[in-house]
């Protein structure tokens, strides 16, 4: 890298640099002072963005009718997370119709890149992307989501139910 000093007589008096640097800050301030509809920020969080409804946000893991998770712990959205930070463990189901399920489902939020390849990747419509976005948390274990947050925290009202129906599926042989 080479560096290009600009030592010229104009450029030593940096007084003038600064003194042009606070007209434009005060410039702004008055602009959005007087005129506070046309403000670019907002003073959140009292008022926030609103995304569109197609915005990839936080994860939600959908459930059945019966309120069970739809996930059939393949490991597919993990297999295609390139930050590598889905973990499920998978167990026998008691339910002999139901071949397996996730006994743990967790996402390290802070290395997920909001890529949306897991949604993409699942075949029975068992996690999707959500609008919401604000994820705060006091230290790391709150940026570990499991199956309560994923599934069912109070935002989701019970749960998000699949449009991937077992049933349905028996019925027309697939
Ligand atoms: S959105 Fe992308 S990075 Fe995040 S969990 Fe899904 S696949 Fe992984
Ligand atoms: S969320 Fe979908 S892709 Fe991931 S393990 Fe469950 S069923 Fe498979």
């Amino acid at each position: 890298m080479s560096v290009v000093q600009n030592n010229s007589e104009k450029n030593k008096w940096y007084l003038v640099g600064i003194l042009g640097g606070m007209g434009i800050t005060m410039r702004h301030l008055l602009k959005n002072l007087f005129n506070k509809k046309q403000m670019e920020t907002l003073n959140y969080p009292e008022e926030k963005y609103e995304y569109s409804p197609r915005f990839k946000g936080n994860h939600v893991l959908t459930v059945k009718k019966d309120g069970a998770l739809r996930c059939t712990a393949c490991m597919l959205c993990a297999t295609n997370c390139p930050a590598e930070c889905i973990k499920i463990t998978a167990a026998e189901h008691s339910d002999p119709r139901v071949e397996k399920y996730p006994i743990s489902y967790e996402i390290d939020i802070l290395r997920c890149v909001f890529c949306g390849f897991c949604e993409e990747a699942c075949p029975v419509d068992a996690i999707r992307m959500g609008p919401e976005w604000q994820t705060p948390g006091v230290n790391g274990t709150n940026f570990i989501y499991d199956i309560n947050k994923l599934a069912y925290r109070p935002n989701l009202k019970g749960g998000i139910q699949t449009h991937v129906d077992d049933e349905e599926r028996h019925k027309s042989g697939i």
